[in-house]
Order: C-alpha cells, then sequence, then structure tokens
C-alpha cells in the first residue's frame, strides 16, 4: 500500500502533518483504535528503487542492507470520505529517517505503508482518564480526546520544547491540559514524573482511572512506575515505549522486547 502526499503543514516548529491520499491507500481499513498506528517504508538513500516499491519483493531479491528502513507512526485521522490518510511527524534535527522525510516532502512523493494496526480506545466506562506523552503521543493522544464521552474527565500531561510547540487540543468541558516546556536541563526527562507526583488524583478515584502513557522509553517507565506505586490498577494503562533517546528506531528495536518486558514485569 502506499499513499501520496496531497498536502503539508508545518505544525510547529517540530511537527509536520502530512496528508496522504491516491488510489494506493485503496485497501486502507482504519481500526477502531485511537493509537491506531502504520509501518512505513523508506528506501535507503541510493538503494536503486523509489516510489511505490513491495517491500516483501525487495526483501526477497536484494541484499539486507538495501531493505527499507521500517518506522512506525500513528494514524493521526483518516477521512474515510476522501479517503485520506493524516500522520504527524516529529523532526527531531537533521538525523534519522522518518523525520528527515517529512521535513523535506513535497506534494506528490510517495510514502510506502502497511497497516493500520492499534491496541487503546479511551474506555468510557472509566471514572476519568489519564494522558502522558511528549511529540511522539501528541497524535494518539489527541485522536483518544476526540473519541472521549461527551462530558467525560480527562487530564493531559504533555512535554515539548516550549510554548511555540504547543499544538491545540480538541476542546471539551473536562479537560485539563498542562504542558510541560523543556530547558534543555538534564532534569528534562523528569518533567512529566515530576508532574504526576505533583498531580492530585480525583478524590477516591484511583481504580476510576484508565491511563494512556506513551513516549520517550525512559520516561514512560518511571510514570508507569510512579502509577503503579500510587495504585492504579495495570490493567488500567496503556504505556508504550514508543522511542528511545540516544537509539535509532533499528537499535531500539533490537532491545525493546526485553525492555518491555522488564518494565511490564514491575510491580512498583
Ligand atoms: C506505535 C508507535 C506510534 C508512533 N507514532 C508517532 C507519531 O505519530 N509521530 C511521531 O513523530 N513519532 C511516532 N512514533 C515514534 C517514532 O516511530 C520514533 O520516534 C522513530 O524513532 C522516528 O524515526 P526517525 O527515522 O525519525 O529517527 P531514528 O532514525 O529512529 O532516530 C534517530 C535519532 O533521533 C532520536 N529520536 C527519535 N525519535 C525522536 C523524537 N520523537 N524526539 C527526539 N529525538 C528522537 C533517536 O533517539 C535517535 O538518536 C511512534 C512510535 C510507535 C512505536
Amino acid at each position: 500500500m502506499h499513499g501520496l502526499v496531497v498536502r503539508k503543514q508545518q505544525l510547529t516548529p517540530s511537527m509536520v502533518r502530512i496528508v496522504l491520499g491516491g488510489g494506493g491507500l485503496d485497501g486502507f481499513v482504519m481500526t477502531e483504535a485511537t493509537d491506531a498506528y502504520v509501518n512505513l517504508a523508506f528506501a535507503p538513500e541510493g538503494a536503486g528503487y523509489s516510489g511505490a516499491f513491495d517491500c516483501a519483493q525487495v526483501r526477497e531479491t536484494r541484499p539486507r542492507e538495501e531493505w527499507p528502513a521500517r518506522r512506525r507512526f500513528t494514524v493521526r485521522r483518516w477521512d474515510e470520505a476522501e479517503r485520506e490518510l493524516t500522520i504527524d511527524f516529529v523532526v527531531h534535527g537533521d538525523v534519522g529517517v522518518a523525520g528527515r522525510w517529512a521535513a523535506a516532502a513535497q506534494p506528490g512523493d510517495v510514502l510506502v505503508l502497511e497497516g493500520p494496526a492499534g491496541g487503546y480506545r479511551p474506555d468510557p466506562a472509566a471514572g476519568w482518564h489519564l494522558h502522558v506523552g511528549d511529540e511522539s503521543a501528541l497524535p494518539a493522544i489527541a485522536a483518544s480526546l476526540e473519541a472521549l464521552p461527551a462530558g467525560a474527565r480527562a487530564v493531559v500531561r504533555l512535554v515539548c520544547d516550549g510554548p511555540g510547540h504547543e499544538v491545540e487540543l480538541p476542546a471539551a468541558p473536562g479537560l485539563d491540559v498542562a504542558w510541560l516546556h523543556r530547558t534543555g536541563a538534564a532534569s528534562d526527562v523528569d518533567l512529566l514524573l515530576e508532574a504526576l507526583r505533583g498531580l492530585d488524583f480525583p478524590a477516591g478515584s484511583t481504580d476510576a482511572v484508565h491511563a494512556f502513557v506513551h513516549g520517550e522509553a525512559e520516561e514512560i517507565r518511571a510514570v508507569r512506575r510512579h502509577l503503579l506505586q500510587r495504585g492504579v490498577p495495570r490493567t488500567a494503562m496503556s504505556c508504550s515505549p514508543y522511542w528511545r533517546r540516544t537509539m535509532t528506531d533499528e537499535a531500539w528495536r533490537r532491545v525493546k522486547g526485553d525492555f518491555v518486558a522488564a518494565m511490564e514485569a514491575e510491580a512498583s
């Protein structure tokens, strides 16, 4: 499957929205999950193939070093009527594959993808909803807020690089949003944890929360541990380390299974 870039929008200095369309998305079937994601495939520079390539065929016919780089990204929106797929990319400097592709993308460019899949949707029976993450989780958090039942109470804690990096979130009367701004200090990695430490849960409602905690691996793990210590049941939490500081996605995927197993084994 593949999409053609039809529109591009600079959401913040470090986030680019890409809207994909075209007949290459004919087979796309959206899931109910608000954290639905697609697997993107990028041909390495100089590999000698491009456009709407077939991943399976490339893997069968070419040496491993020429196989496409894979990256997972959230479906920020699927417009069934227009059959357009929106993805919001963090552009984190001049490194990596996906962020750089998004920064340079132009209308007509091709993006090869597979999916979608996903696992989370806010539980309508929950007493309140907690959403915690960084820019990479922003698309899934925004999609989740849009899916909350009318009148639901939601607390959102997001970390970003400064006021100019904040993104407008779906408005709702029961929404408590706080943005935490990195300063460049080593303590930036604790901003989410400290915000959670300072958060008063609605009285007597620890059991009633449904929590979505996604983003940088160590930050997510620390927040999850804190929530367990406060008595939040692990079954009421969706915690996913999307990326890991200092590691490319290839390096991260090699150790991610062990990291997640160790994280999920933590009782507190
Ligand atoms: C299910 C799922 C859904 C995701 N959805 C989104 C999404 O909607 N939008 C999105 O932007 N990301 C999303 N991510 C995270 C994204 O897949 C990773 O950030 C990925 O590493 C980006 O690839 P890259 O090629 O740009 O950088 P890589 O080549 O993987 O990494 C290069 C360097 O950049 C660093 N880096 C990677 N990501 C970030 C970041 N976000 N901020 C700062 N530094 C970074 C790495 O640690 C590494 O040092 C999702 C991940 C998962 C698993």
